[in-house]
């Protein structure tokens, strides 16, 4: 390990866009295929699965590897061993979307599906929280391109469950946004964060700076990818007065063609302007890089020092859920960090 990815390594760093379903690694899609699958797939059957060339192409592969995922302990089982990728990296917050609205999907809207689940993915969560000192909060994702009924499905699951699961701690829209902007769910934003639920959009990622504007008109307090930000310099500007933080998710964008290469990204140029970004993984498993690696690639492809990512390491936790005495105290250790 080099000098500079030791200092990642140590630097307390948050992830604040990572979705539960993505940070499954192929040999651990073969095991529950193992258990589940009728005819169980191959190592080999499994990596090219996790192939694709572009954002349809991967949406294709997520669900193949959702779709593999059936019992509450195969929950557990890619939730902690997330949770042990985390550690391993020098995380020591996350906050996870759950695709609550594919599960719901793979079950036939059965509303009893899903409660065990996620009494199975708290038991990683408390796990991770004795033995990692890992914090770690979950955000309910519905799909933006299933109906605006299917969202309020899951809002609403999260707004119920939450008064007993403190962990659950905001909403979030993925999917695709070629299909179905933000407008259609401003209620259900505006009834979510009447229910004390964090309100995250994904935005601009696969449309233009418009989407984002709309994503901020219906409240969202945090934005996924916003690449398309760079086109419209009064909305980075606005971006800049309100504070909103931003989930850039670089290699995830080069690898869906969203973005030429690494360091043809925006994060530099956000950054320089002062914008609240953060680095982010996304969907490590399929797209081959971890936050870790996300920061090596900052200061390798963007010049990014030691003082600045130790900044966007700051970013992070600013720009996370955790309470504010919380943040306090990791700002104060990552200015410790040699
Ligand atoms: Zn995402």
């Amino acid at each position: 390990m080099t000098s500079i990815q030791s200092f990642i390594r140590r630097l307390p760093k948050a992830e604040l866009h990572l979705h539960l379903e993505g940070t499954i690694e192929p040999a651990t899609l073969v095991e529950l295929s193992a258990r589940n699958d009728k005819f169980p797939l191959t190592l080999h059957e499994a990596e090219r699965l996790y192939r694709f060339s572009d954002f349809s192409e991967f949406i294709e592969s997520f669900k193949a590897v959702t779709r593999r995922l059936k019992e509450p302990e195969d929950y557990e089982l890619i939730a902690w061993r997330m949770m042990q990728q985390l550690h391993a990296q020098g995380i020591v917050h996350a906050e996870v979307f759950i695709s609550v609205g594919v599960i719901y999907m793979w079950r036939n809207f059965d509303p009893r599906a899903f409660e065990p689940i996620f009494a199975a993915l708290e038991r990683a969560r408390e796990r991770a929280a004795r033995e990692l000192n890992l914090s770690l909060y979950w955000i309910f994702d519905a799909v933006r391109h299933f109906t605006v009924e299917e969202a309020e499905r899951v809002f609403r699951k999260a707004a119920e469950l939450r008064p007993y699961y403190p962990s659950i701690v905001g909403i979030g829209l993925g999917g695709d946004e070629r299909h179905t902007g933000s407008e259609p769910f401003r209620t259900l934003y505006a009834q979510a964060r009447d229910a004390g639920l964090r309100l995250t959009n994904h935005a601009g990622e696969t449309t233009g700076p418009e989407a984002i504007w709309e994503a901020l008109a219906i409240g969202s307090e945090r934005l996924g990818h916003a690449v398309t930000a760079i086109r419209d310099d009064k909305l980075l500007e606005e971006l800049k007065a309100r504070g909103t933080g931003l989930e850039l998710n670089p290699t995830s964008n080069v690898r869906t063609g969203v973005c030429p290469s690494f360091a043809a990204h925006p994060l530099r140029r956000y950054f320089d302007r002062g914008l609240l970004v953060t680095l982010n993984s996304d969907d490590p498993a399929l797209f081959g890089s971890d936050l870790a690696n996300e920061f090596l690639l900052a200061h390798t492809e963007q010049g990014f020092t030691r003082e600045e990512l130790r900044r966007l390491a700051a970013n992070s936790i600013r720009a996370s859920f955790l309470p504010e005495a919380e943040k306090a105290s990791w700002l104060t250790r990552i200015d410790t960090i040699k």
